[in-house]
This record gives structure tokens, sequence and C-alpha cells, in this order.
């Protein structure tokens, strides 16, 4: 009978938990990599257009970087499951898989998935005293220099390191990289001259490509892009690396065993949110697209992920980078 009873009360705290969503206490969004890079200003664009539709909820973001991004994303995966503590990750849900080793969490159970948020296209840049002002200058650039290239990324699994192993693979030349717990530190050194290519997001890149502060040489996508400040850039497929084409996405996320309902509410809301026109304007005024209604449902983004580790999966071992 005790036992019945102590169920009873765990089962309505449980439901009164879920029915009072979102709580008093601030609902976080980890990003996996450092402030200031572009993950993080995603998820603080996001973080200001959730604010409304969940009732007015204080909504701050952790950076909890590291590890190429899997330090986040553990963060969250052992996180309280009440809708409170949630991730903003990119591609690198997808690749992680393959290319970290022992990685304390799975990718396809660990996680409620919320919906995706945007795509997000790679410009390849370099330092601003780089004596290249174009990719064939650049190619030959590189050529001539080979081992003594430095290039950033943000770690083992992150897109630049993805973005990166392609590149090289492609040129077949191994150049020298340099990790980082995010690109917006790498960016940082980028300017400063301590590096001298960086391949990331246009949400990182656009603002110092518009202002002439980096060497811009090509984007990631198959077709170029219509960004006032990018749509000069060729793509690396006309500049010869044939098919050469990567897109960073972006994905929400809450701990397995959020309730169904909050997990409903929060889905909910990030639709609202990623249809307010100010984060549209901002997204677009970055290179970023807001994702098609069908991929802001859940079971579309775990769909999506899954087949996203299917596609990348060979390709990575193919190029003999995996964890093995
Ligand atoms: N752009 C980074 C990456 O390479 C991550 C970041 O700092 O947002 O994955």
């Amino acid at each position: 009978m005790k036992r019945l009873l102590l169920l009873a009360a765990a089962v309505a705290a449980f439901t009164a938990q879920a029915q009072s969503f979102p709580g008093s206490k601030p609902i976080t969004i980890v990003v996996p990599f450092s402030a200031g890079g572009p993950t993080d200003r995603v998820a603080r664009d996001l973080a200001e257009a959730l604010r409304k539709p969940l009732g007015g909820a204080t909504v701050v973001v952790d950076n909890a970087a590291g590890a190429g991004g899997s330090i986040g994303a553990n963060k969250v995966a052992k996180a309280a499951p009440d809708g409170h503590t949630l991730l903003l990750h990119h591609i690198g849900m997808a690749t992680m898989p393959t290319l970290v080793r022992n990685l304390p969490f799975k990718v396809e159970s660990d996680f409620e998935y919320l919906g995706m948020v945007n795509d997000v296209p790679m410009t390849l840049i370099g330092k601003p005293g780089l004596p290249a002002n174009n990719y064939k200058e650049l190619a030959t650039w590189i050529n001539e220099n080979k081992a003594k290239v430095n290039l950033g990324n943000a770690g083992i699994g992150a897109a630049s390191h993805l973005c990166g192993l392609m590149f090289q693979n492609a040129l077949k030349i191994d150049m020298t990289t340099v990790p980082y717990k995010g690109t917006g530190p790498a960016m940082t050194d980028l300017l400063g001259g301590q590096i001298d290519l960086l391949c990331d997001q246009t949400t990182n890149t656009s603002g110092q490509i518009e202002a002439k502060k980096v060497k811009a040489y090509a984007v990631t996508t198959a077709k170029r892009l219509s960004t006032p400040a990018l749509k000069d850039l060729p793509t690396l497929q006309e500049s010869g690396l044939k098919g050469f084409e990567v897109t960073i996405w972006h994905g929400l996320y809450a701990p397995k065993g959020t309730p169904a309902d909050v997990v409903a509410k929060l889905n909910t809301a990030l639709k609202a949110a990623l249809k307010d026109a100010d984060f549209v304007k901002k997204q677009e005024g970055l290179g970023a697209v807001v994702v098609t209604d069908k991929r802001m449902e859940s079971a579309e983004h775990k769909k999506f992920v899954a087949d996203e580790i299917a596609k990348w999966s060979p390709v990575l071992k193919a190029a003999g980078v995996y964890a093995d």
C-alpha cells in the first residue's frame, strides 16, 4: 500500500511538472562550441526567438565547448530530462559516431529530437595577408607550402574538421591542422595571422568577408549563394574539386526521457520561433536558410540525422578517417 501511494505521488509530481512546463527555472540551450562562433550565433538568435512562444521564459545559452562538440552533447545526454536543458548541435551529430573514439553517448537513442533549425553553407577563407587572391592562386600557394599550411578547426568531429578533411583529401595534401574549442577563437587567430586557413559556416564568416577582413576563396555548396556578401564567391566544385559539397544543418535536442508533452511543447515553440520574421531575416543575412516545415517535425529530424549518419560514415571511412 505504502509503495502504491509513493508511486501515485511520483506520477502526480511528474504530471504536474509536465503541465507547468516551462517551470520557473531558465531553459538552457547548451552550445557544444565556444562563444562567438557560428553555432553560438545561431543558438543566441534562437534563444531570443524562443522566449515568446515559451510564454516569456528565460532562455540562456551555455557554451560547453571542447572535443569537437562531444562534451556539450554528452552534458545534455546526461542532464535531467525535464525540458530545461537542451542541445543545439550541427552535422557533428552525424559525423561524431564515425570520427570520435569511445563517444560517451548514443546519438540515435540518448536524445529526444525536437526539430531542425537551419541549413548553413561553409566558406573557405584565409588570413588577411595571405598572398593568394583567388582560389586558383590559393591552390598554387598550398601546393608550394603543403604541410606548412596551418588549417584551423573546432576539433575532431566538428564541421570545420569535416570540411578540412574533405579539402585535404581532394587536394591529396596533408596540412597542419590546429584544433580549437570552436571556430570563434579560430577566427580570432585567423584575423591575427596565427593560422592560414579556415573552412567555416557563413554564420561566422559572412561579416568578416563583407568587411574584407579575411580572404574568401569559395563556398562549399553545389550552387553559388544569393546572400549579397557571398554571391561572388565560386563553389569549390566549379573551382575544380569535383563532387565537393557540404552544408551544415542544426537541430535542437533534449535528453532522452523528456516527457512527451514537454517535447511537444518545445516542438511547437521551436516552430513558432522559426517563423519569427526577425529570426528568419537574421538567418538570411548570415547566409543561412531556415528549414522547411517538414524538417521542423521531430520524426523528420530523427530520420534526417539517421540518413546523414548513413551518408557520411562510408565517406569518412573511405577517406581513411575514423575512430577504430
Ligand atoms: N563551426 C564550428 C565547427 O567547426 C563550430 C562552432 O564554433 O560553432 O563545427
